[in-house]
């Protein structure tokens, strides 16, 4: 198969990103971190989460951080919203594209969320009625994939039947999360012809986290699969809670130079990105843990 001429990119490092660092980040930070981003040219950021502050006190200021930010037209601005509570809010804050997450492993459902895989889809119901009723469209997230901490392997059919029920319930694309990168391309190739016979590839898209250095390669076997949109994460914010001291999601940088030397477009200016990876970097007072950013930055 030829790879695609253009990718896009979902930058989660607001969201995803900063939801699982230790340091909470202030209003004023996220929002220069997200105008970055949309002065780099990303075209799709997720801004933040509606949720409790009780439960992810990181993602507090969601609704701050929505007025604060310079909307670029053109640019998608996301939020996740777990809830039908959470969805209201995001809509207040004038949300117009939401995010909704379900897992492929039972173990991690309810580790993570209290509730089987069947209640955390019973319980987007009210969210994608509203949704629809609001004309904001719904991406959804799966996690664990390729892995579970608690569950070990998971069965690529397994992730086909949760993806088809969320683009069922109106989903307009179902992002496949290797929440703990354990992923290797075989599976990846694998994951994507099993559950690319229940959902069409155009309505799919990877997350891939770099715990065992594979993110880049897992991308290039999605491509392969005719994968053509991509999670990320500007200097790969977010470490992960499952493997000590490893780097989480996949850095965007890292992710947009791949791309590049395959001639594939993003849209992305990567000297841009890279300032916004390091600003922020400078914020949570550590070096960027995207490759190309420190490699460039050794240059200068
Ligand atoms: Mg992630």
């Amino acid at each position: 198969m030829s790879l695609p001429s253009h990718v896009r990119l979902v930058e989660v490092g607001p969201r995803d990103g900063l939801q699982n660092e230790k340091q909470p980040i202030g209003v004023a930070d996220k929002v220069r971190l997200i105008d970055d981003l949309s002065a780099a040219g990303l075209g799709y950021i997720e801004v933040g989460s509606f949720v409790s502050p009780k439960w992810v006190p990181q993602m507090a200021g969601s609704a701050e951080v929505f007025a604060g930010i310079d909307q670029r037209p053109g640019v998608t601005y996301a939020a996740l919203t777990p809830n039908l509570q959470g969805l209201e809010a995001a809509l207040a804050a004038g949300v117009r594209e939401v995010a909704v997450f379900a897992a492929a492993s039972e173990a991690f459902s309810q580790r993570n969320i209290n509730c089987s895989i069947a209640e955390s889809l019973k319980r987007f119901e009210p969210v994608m009625a509203a949704a629809q009723d609001h004309g904001i469209r719904v991406r959804g997230y799966v996690s664990c994939v390729l892995g579970c901490p608690y569950d070990g392997a998971i069965q690529a059919q397994q992730v086909a039947v949760v993806s088809r029920e969320l683009q069922a319930m109106g989903c307009y694309e179902v992002s496949l999360g290797d929440t703990i990168g354990v992923g290797t391309a075989g599976a990846v190739r694998n994951l994507f012809e099993v559950v690319g016979r229940e959902v069409p590839r155009e309505c799919l898209a990877g997350h891939f986290h770099d715990t065992y250095g594979q993110a880049l390669a897992n991308i290039y076997a999605s491509l392969l699969e005719g994968i053509a949109v991509f999670d990320s994460s500007v200097a790969g914010l977010g470490g992960c809670p499952y493997a000590r001291g490893a780097t989480g999601n996949v850095a965007s940088e890292d992710v947009v130079y791949l791309l590049e030397g395959l001639g594939i477009e993003t849209g992305v200016d990567l000297p841009g990105l890279i300032k916004a990876g390091q600003r922020i970097s400078q914020v949570l007072g550590r070096d960027s843990a995207s490759r190309v950013a420190r490699a460039r930055s050794a240059l200068e």
